[in-house]
C-alpha cells in the first residue's frame, strides 16, 4: 500500500503548533498535528491573566482547547502520538510513532521542560505555590513574600519583576557569584526588598495545603533553616524539547533550535515555534505569534510559486 504523505505536519499540541495549524488549514494546507494527551506547559497554567481576550482569565486548558476547537473547525486532523524519531529521505519527511507518517513539510512546536529541582515538596505542590513561570503567576503573589531559586539571567530578571509585586523576595543561589548579567546583579542589589542566600539550597519545600515555605540549607555551614514563603519560583535552566530533530537542526548551546525570523531552521522544509527555539521571551502571546509565521513560512515553501 502507497504511503499517505500530507503537506504539512506539526509536532506539538501546545499554543504554538495549534496557531500554527489554524493558520495552515486556514492557507488550505492538508495538516496533520501530532502529539502526545495534553497541552504543553501552557495547559498546566491554573489562570491567565495576560493573554489578549480574556479579561476575565481564563484557566491554560481551556485556552488550549478553544484553540484547537477552532483548529478542528477549520480541518486540522490530530493524531495523538509520542513521535520517537524524525528522519528526511528526499524531499519527504517520516515521523515514527506508534504509527508511521509521512509529509513534505514539518513544523517543530514540542515546547521546553523547566528544569526541575527535584528537592521534596516540589511536585505535591506545583501549582499550589510551586511555579516555574513568574509572568504567568506572580501577580497571585501581591503583597506576599516569595523565594526564587537560581542565579542566572531568568532568576534574576524574574526576582527583579516579582519584587514590583511582591512585598518581600529572597533570592536563592547555590554559589556566591551570580551566572546573569552584571546590569540585573546591579539591580538585584538595589532593590530594597531583595534579599540574598548565597551559597544556599533549597533542601526542602514545605506546606499541606499550599507552600508554606522553605528549608534552606547553607552550602558553607551546612546548616539548615525553615524561611517562611507564600510561593516559591524554580529558575534552575530549561531544557527544549529539540532531542527529536537534534541530527537535523542547528541547535544553540541551551538545545534551543535556531531560527531565522520566518521560523526557518537551518534544514529545508523543517520551521519551529514556540518554547522549542530559541527565543528571548517564552510566552503564549509569543508561542501563537511564531505558530502563524511558521505556517507561513511553510505555505511558501510548499508553494513556491505563491
Ligand atoms: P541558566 O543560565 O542555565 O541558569 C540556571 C541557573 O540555575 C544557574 O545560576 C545555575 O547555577 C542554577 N542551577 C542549575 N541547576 C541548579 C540546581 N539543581 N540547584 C540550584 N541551582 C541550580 O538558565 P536561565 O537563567 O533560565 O537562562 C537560560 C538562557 O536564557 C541563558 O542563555 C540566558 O542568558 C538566557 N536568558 C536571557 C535573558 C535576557 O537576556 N534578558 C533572560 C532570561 C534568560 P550555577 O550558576 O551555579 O550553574
Amino acid at each position: 500500500m502507497e504511503k499517505a504523505v500530507y503537506p504539512l505536519m506539526i509536532i506539538g499540541g501546545g499554543p504554538a503548533g495549534l496557531s500554527a495549524s489554524i493558520y495552515s488549514c486556514r492557507y488550505g494546507i492538508k495538516t496533520l498535528l501530532l502529539a502526545p494527551l495534553g497541552g504543553g506547559l501552557a495547559s498546566s497554567a491554573d489562570k491567565i491573566e495576560n493573554y489578549p481576550g480574556f479579561p476575565e482569565e481564563i484557566s491554560g486548558m481551556e485556552l488550549v482547547n478553544k484553540m484547537k476547537e477552532q483548529a478542528e473547525k477549520f480541518g486540522l486532523e490530530m493524531a495523538y502520538a509520542q513521535v520517537q524519531k524524525v528522519e528526511r529521505e528526499g524531499g519527504i519527511f517520516s515521523v515514527f510513532a506508534e504509527d508511521n507518517y509521512y509529509s513534505r513539510a514539518l513544523i517543530i512546536a514540542t515546547g521546553a521542560e523547566p528544569n526541575r529541582l527535584g528537592v521534596p515538596g516540589e511536585d505535591a505542590l506545583r501549582g499550589r505555590g510551586v511555579s516555574y513561570c513568574a509572568t504567568c503567576d506572580g501577580p497571585f503573589f501581591k503583597g506576599k513574600s516569595v523565594i526564587v531559586v537560581g542565579g542566572g539571567d531568568s532568576a534574576l530578571q524574574e526576582a527583579l519583576y516579582l519584587a514590583q509585586i511582591t512585598r518581600q523576595v529572597t533570592l536563592v543561589h547555590r554559589r556566591e557569584q551570580f551566572r546573569g548579567a552584571a546590569y540585573l546583579v546591579d539591580k538585584i542589589m538595589a532593590a530594597p526588598n531583595i534579599s540574598l542566600r548565597l551559597s544556599s539550597v533549597i533542601a526542602e519545600i514545605k506546606g499541606r495545603e499550599r507552600v508554606e515555605g522553605a528549608i534552606i540549607k547553607n552550602l558553607k555551614t551546612g546548616k539548615e533553616e525553615f524561611l517562611p514563603a507564600d510561593g516559591i519560583f524554580i529558575y534552575v535552566g530549561i531544557k527544549p524539547n529539540s532531542d527529536l530533530v537534534k541530527e537535523l537542526v542547528r541547535l544553540d548551546q541551551n538545545g534551543a533550535i535556531i531560527t531565522d525570523e520566518m521560523m526557518r531552521t537551518s534544514q529545508e522544509g523543517i520551521f519551529a515555534c514556540g518554547d522549542v527555539r530559541a527565543t528571548p521571551l517564552r510566552q503564549i502571546v509569543t508561542a501563537c505569534a511564531d505558530g502563524a509565521i511558521a505556517a507561513t513560512s511553510a505555505y511558501h515553501y510548499l508553494n513556491p510559486e505563491k
